[in-house]
């Protein structure tokens, strides 16, 4: 009984009534990872990076991918920060937590998923106002059919339906970031 509830446990979890399904192994986590780092470690030879994780979501492929990363690197963690500003103004995006200067660096912005690109997109115009020499992204999930902008996705580990996905630093209203695989939403 203890082994069936364990095999359950690991194909299904339960968060706040919503059921999610066993999607995406450790074992394809961490070749999809590898993959990028090669990537990057290939088109930046000889060349300094800064890596900008995106948190709290890229915390865990952020982990994974730098320690196969063989560059000079720095790292650093920020935040999207979105608060409602004047009526003419709406939303604002703030970028939160970004102390170096960036001015002529190589920036690798980190991204856990690209769903629909609008934070991506906020993100980029905020490094390119910092002076940065070069922005590209490196992102472990993508959504192509969610996608609505224009602005290249540089490293790509796996790409995925439209679907909600939860687990690998990714959360569902708070849980499930510590999950070591991904999960998806269960349709009824
Ligand atoms: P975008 O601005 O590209 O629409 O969305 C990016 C952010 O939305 C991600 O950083 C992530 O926080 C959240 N997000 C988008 N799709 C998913 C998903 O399937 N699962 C989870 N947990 N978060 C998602």
């Amino acid at each position: 009984m203890e082994e069936v509830n364990k095999m359950y446990l690991n194909i299904f979890f339960t968060f706040h009534n919503a059921v999610f399904e066993s999607y995406i192994s450790e074992n394809e986590i961490n070749n999809a990872v590898s993959a990028v780092a090669n990537k990057i470690n290939e088109q930046y030879k000889e060349q300094d990076v800064v890596f900008i994780a995106v948190l709290n979501g890229s915390f865990m492929f952020c982990a994974d991918l730098l320690k196969k990363i063989n560059l000079k690197c720095e790292v650093s963690f920020v935040k999207m920060k979105s608060y409602e500003g004047t009526e003419t103004t709406g939303k604002i995006n703030e970028l939160i937590g970004l102390s170096e200067d960036l001015r002529g660096k190589a920036v690798i912005l980190v991204e856990d998923i690209v769903d629909t690109g609008n934070t991506l997109e906020r993100l980029s115009e905020i490094l390119i106002s910092k002076g940065v020499k070069s922005a590209q992204i490196a992102t472990l999930l993508y959504k192509p059919e969610a996608y609505k902008k224009k602005i290249p996705i540089d490293y790509v580990g796996i790409e995925i339906p439209n679907e909600f996905v939860l687990g690998y630093g990714l959360d569902y209203d708070g849980l499930g970031r510590n999950l070591s695989k991904i999960y998806k939403l269960k349709h009824h």
